[in-house]
């Protein structure tokens, strides 16, 4: 039996803080077929960041012509930078039914669902707590401190924008919360209404 059926596009967002791109990167690794999108940014890349493959790294001028030119399927502005995702490979992965992950923000999650209604899954991650959402912005140590306090008072914000979502993930004890994602991605695969061929 075999199944042909169109890419799906899983958007994960999260207040900043809430452990998503390690949720993320677990799933990438452990599921077949699951490619993450790769955006473009004009934030200067941080230590051990390599372009092309954390994100592009581009400046304002060239960001903005990509805009222009209607080659980003969603972009916004997140803490005074931009970041957008590049339209082209979301569309190609469609056709080719391969699934992409997409760690964008919660602006971009919303463009992705109204541009893309059939083919985004969008799946909303709570940290355990506003506390230890706290803890973990000033652990991880690669922004400046003035950053990190934008980061913790938009965080209060952005936690109640989950109704915007289709899926939630409780990030509270990791493994639990990378077998939950796994489960949904898993299941959206299963939809009927995704199939485009078989061959029996
Ligand atoms: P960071 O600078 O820490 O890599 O990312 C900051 C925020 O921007 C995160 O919430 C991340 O998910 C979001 N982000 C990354 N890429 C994109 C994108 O292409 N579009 C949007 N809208 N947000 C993005």
């Amino acid at each position: 039996m075999k199944i042909k059926r169109k890419g799906i596009l899983f958007v994960i967002s999260a207040p900043s803080g809430a452990g998503k791109t390690t949720l993320c990167r677990e799933a990438a690794n452990r599921l077949d077929n699951l490619e993450f999108s790769i955006s473009y940014t004009t934030r200067p890349p941080r230590p051990g960041e390599e372009n092309g493959r954390d994100y592009h790294f581009v400046d304002e001028e060239t960001f903005l012509e990509m805009v222009e030119k209607g080659e980003m399927a969603e972009w916004a502005r997140v803490y005074n930078h931009l970041y957008g995702t590049p339209k082209a490979p979301l569309l190609k992965a469609i056709e080719a039914g391969k699934d992409i992950l997409l760690d964008i923000d919660i602006q971009g999650a919303s463009q992705i669902k109204a541009a893309f209604p059939e083919d985004a899954v969008t799946i909303f991650v709570f940290p355990p707590s506003l506390e230890a959402l706290r803890e973990r912005l000033s652990k991880r140590g690669a922004d400046a401190p003035q950053v990190i306090k934008e980061r913790w008072e938009k965080a209060e914000e952005e936690m109640a924008m989950y109704p915007l979502f289709r899926y939630f993930v409780v990030n509270d004890r990791l493994e639990e919360a990378i077998e939950d994602l796994i489960a949904v991605i898993k299941a959206e695969r299963h939809r009927v209404e995704r199939i485009k061929e078989t061959q029996w």
